[in-house]
């Protein structure tokens, strides 16, 4: 069963879809009923000012949010979820499992629970606690409607943009979607004042409309939380325990660098969903040759009782998702700082590596593998030196 009292909504989001998760997982592109942006361009601005436009072989794409968790709730449905439009208002412990309370006074009981309920997730609430101050971002922005330039919907490839400041611990961008420019600003929460990012976003998009800020009626101004977990906390982290699990953002799945979580929350999902079948899930339901993942999921929930160890599912999950995803992420969380406020060769990381990239072609390879989510942060400023020094 899948609770969600929003279902699909336009949840506060870039819906930026990298290459990597594209590769991943293919059926984010292969229907044409829920409309894209194709991303080939990607400028970068450095705090100082210089650019750099980056261009990918694959394009990437960016989605409205509440196009994307329809066609991924269209999708659990067509698998064979129950969807019950409702809130989780609490869950207690019950000799075999949960019992799981909803908003309008409705209780089910069900043998595992799984919070996919994002970051201000009231599962890992009561399962783990909430997520300190210190490993949260926030970010707000607006949604632009009708922003000429990207209402032309013909599948042509189009620029994103991302623009870097000084001290501050993230970045603003602008992301064209079908219709709309969706404009954005994220920061360590405590880090500046919300006064100060406001400025800082309202400043980037007037200047974007060369001077002017659009009329207040186009606007759609949205904002939330993204966990940005730092380096003590991915060593300690947990997701899953007696008969519970965490996937997504509830789970502190987001790169702490860039603050991309789609794809680590359809990651950690599959992870999951694998741990209990011991099973590669099919990424496509006609990869099945029938209805959903009806093969390698249990049949019925009798089927669950009697074949599952719920000790050896989440064993499982968490070997498979610290192997998978949390050592890179815990990487990344020892390079945020280097990131944002380091020097690479005697300057300032970002404002370096946009001069350079400009100019070779080398650190530009380098630079865009990192923005499709295909370079290592381990290897990211060695692989960043070895190619300044390779002759262009
Ligand atoms: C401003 C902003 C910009 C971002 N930009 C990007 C980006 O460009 N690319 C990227 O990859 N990531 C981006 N992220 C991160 C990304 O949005 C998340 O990592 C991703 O959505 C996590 O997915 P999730 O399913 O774990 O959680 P969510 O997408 O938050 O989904 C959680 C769901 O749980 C439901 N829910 C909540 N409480 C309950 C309850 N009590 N009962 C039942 N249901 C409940 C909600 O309705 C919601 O549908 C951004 C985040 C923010 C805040």
């Amino acid at each position: 069963m899948l609770f969600d009292p929003k279902g699909a909504w336009e949840k506060p989001c870039g819906g930026g879809v990298t290459s990597r998760a594209l590769k991943e997982f293919s059926f984010l592109l292969e229907s044409s009923s829920y409309p894209k942006k194709l991303i080939n361009r990607i400028t970068m601005v450095s705090p100082y000012g210089r650019r750099v436009t980056l261009k990918v072989k694959e394009p990437f794409v960016i989605f409205s949010r509440k196009i994307l968790n329809g066609m991924i709730l269209d999708r659990a449905i067509e698998a064979g979820a129950n969807f019950v439009k409702k809130a989780v208002s609490d869950f207690v412990r019950v000799e075999n499992g949960w019992r799981i309370k909803t908003a309008d006074g409705d209780s089910i009981d069900a043998k595992f629970l799984v919070g996919a309920d994002g970051a201000a997730s009231g599962a890992r609430r009561k399962l783990l606690g909430i997520f300190p101050k210190e490993d949260l971002a926030v970010s707000f922005g607006f949604n632009v409607a009708d922003e000429v330039g990207c209402t032309d919907d013909q599948g042509k490839p189009q620029e994103a943009f991302v623009s870097f400041s000084e001290n501050l611990t993230g970045y603003i961008w602008a992301f064209p979607r079908p219709g709309v420019m969706n404009f954005g600003i994220a920061s360590r929460l405590g880090e500046r004042t919300t006064d100060d990012l406001r400025a800082l976003l309202n400043r980037y998009v007037s200047d974007f409309y060369g001077g002017k800020m659009p009329d207040e009626e186009r606007l759609e101004v949205f904002g939330a939380k993204i966990p940005v977990l730092n380096t003590k906390s991915w060593r300690s982290l947990k997701a899953s325990g007696d008969r519970w699990a965490l996937v997504g953002d509830a789970a502190g799945f987001v790169d702490p660098i860039t603050g991309e979580g789609i794809f680590y929350a359809l990651k950690s999902a599959e992870l999951l969903s694998e741990s209990f079948t011991g099973e590669k899930t099919p990424v496509c339901p006609s990869e099945t040759g029938q209805q959903g993942s009806a093969d390698a999921m249990p049949r019925s929930d009798s089927d669950v009782t009697s074949a599952t160890d719920y000790g050896d599912v989440t064993r499982r999950y968490e070997k498979r998702w610290r192997k998978e995803l949390g050592t890179e992420l815990e990487r990344a969380s020892r390079m945020v700082t280097r990131c944002y406020h380091g020097t690479f060769l005697g300057h300032v990381f970002s404002d370096a590596t946009i001069f350079l990239a400009k100019y070779h072609h080398g650190v530009r390879c380098v630079l865009l593998k990192a923005v499709i989510g295909e370079q290592s942060y381990v290897n990211l400023k060695r692989d960043l030196l070895r190619s300044a020094f390779r002759i262009a």
